[in-house]
């Protein structure tokens, strides 16, 4: 079997108006759809980031993947290795998330780029064995993944533009305590979600502590809780927030990036520690690359890696951070971007093949809807807050092309090709954010 075609599908999927420390999502969230098709008429696919960075990483791969033998895994891994020497270089010091969000880290590009590939790969060879993915790498740990319900801050809308605008904005303006405890039961109601996580570093520490609060007296004391603020905070304002929240965060959840550098990670654990809080601090921002995760455990600044096949580098990476993750006895769970259907499977799979993966992973899914859902049958099924396993070769996921072509469309009538929520800051909300480490 050798891949006979390599076929890139950039789409523009709806996103609505939501909140981060890094500033305000644009009306479309970018895509890529990843296809290959092989000799034996079989076609494997992944979806990975949007745009133009992404996409020239994926073409400049094009002759080397074209002709592959889709099992040949670990050379084109090496190939790509080899390619980024200077990343690896820079590895330890200059990668993590502060400033740039994933999809736009020119060192993971690698990493993002071997993913797509590798993911396309799996699926067209379980196709090809009749074998679910995850049964590719070992098999499955548990048949069924949860997932947490990702509350925003947003302003009303639902993204789109022009006569594509969203009208259905199921979630409304969402910018108070009350507006995020109603968002999350209406979550909850839908998805059937057991854990939840909000993104914070939007509003006031205050704020966000009140909507915390209100979310523990509303969802009462089995429902696990965490706050991202993706570094908003200053070291000193972090400790104050774990130590408000600790009756809150502590059972099950973490404290997710609350200021930036691991050292500044370090110092909030030494302090809370102290204070006799173990609430464990998770990341995605110091940690996102192998060199990181034994730092966080010299340092003890990180307890939860956040894993994401889409940048650590597919499926068999993303087993390897969890057997990295059990020798250093960290814990480990999964950061998530705006996705569809052959994401969120790829998700699944992953997380079922990893023993060390504990938490409910992440999920933007509820943020986009069926209008704009790529997969055959359209959207992904939740049960009770968790994705089953299906009993399907691959990824267990077909393209719908009409879907794609639509998604086509909407990426070509775009004026940009690149996530900048800072930008989108200044033209929805005002024309003078920055985005300041820390805020507050
Ligand atoms: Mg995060």
């Amino acid at each position: 079997m050798r891949i006979s075609e390599l076929k890139l599908h950039p789409i523009a999927v709806a996103d609505g108006p939501l909140r981060s420390s890094y500033g305000l999502h644009a009306p479309y969230a970018l895509r890529t759809i990843v296809e290959i098709k092989t000799t034996d008429g079989i076609t494997g696919i992944s979806e990975t980031y949007g745009g133009d960075r992404p996409l020239a990483a994926i073409e400049a791969v094009r002759s080397r993947v074209v002709g592959m033998d889709p099992f040949q895994l670990a050379g084109f891994w090496q190939y790509l290795s080899a390619q980024a020497e200077q990343d690896k270089a820079d590895a330890a010091g200059g990668r993590s998330q502060t400033w740039l969000v994933p999809g736009e880290n020119p060192l993971d590009q690698h990493t993002r780029t071997f993913a797509a590939i590798e993911v396309a790969c799996l699926d067209a060879i379980g196709k090809a064995l009749g074998r679910p993915l995850c049964d590719l790498v070992g098999g499955k740990v548990r048949d069924r993944v949860p997932f947490s319900a990702y509350l925003f801050y947003k302003h009303a809308g639902a993204g789109g533009m022009g006569a594509d605008v969203r009208k259905d904005d199921e979630y409304g303006e969402i910018m108070t305590p009350d507006a995020v405890v109603r968002s999350c039961k209406q979550m909850i109601a839908k998805y059937g979600f057991k854990e939840v996580k909000l993104k914070g570093g939007v509003v006031p520490p205050d704020e966000e502590i009140a909507a915390i609060k209100a979310l523990r007296v509303e969802l009462g004391p089995k429902i696990p809780l965490r706050i991202d603020p993706n570094c908003a905070w200053s070291v000193d304002t972090s400790v104050r927030v774990g130590r408000e929240l600790k009756a809150e965060l502590c059972d099950g959840g973490y404290l997710e990036d609350p200021c930036a550098g691991m050292d500044g990670m370090a110092e909030v654990r030494r302090r809370l520690l102290a204070e006799g809080n173990d609430t464990p601090l998770a990341s995605n921002v110091a940690t996102t690359c192998f060199p990181h995760v034994p730092e966080a455990k010299r340092t003890d600044g990180v307890q939860i890696v956040l894993s994401d096949p889409h940048y650590w580098g597919g499926i068999r990476n993303q087993q390897k951070l969890s057997d990295l993750c059990e020798v250093l006895g960290l814990g480990m769970s999964m950061h998530s971007n705006n996705h569809l259907g052959v994401s969120l499977m790829t998700m699944a799979h992953a997380a079922a093949v990893c023993p060390a993966l504990t938490y409910a992973c992440d999920t933007h899914y509820p943020w986009q809807t069926e209008i704009d859902e790529v997969v055959v049958g359209g959207r992904i099924k939740f049960d009770e807050g968790s994705v089953v396993i299906p009993d399907k070769p691959g990824l267990g996921v077909e393209l719908d092309y009409d879907q794609v072509a639509r998604g086509r469309e909407r990426y070509d009538k775009l004026p940009y090709r690149k996530r900048d929520d800072e930008a989108e800051m200044q033209k929805h909300v005002d024309p003078n954010w920055k985005r300041i480490l820390p805020r507050w």
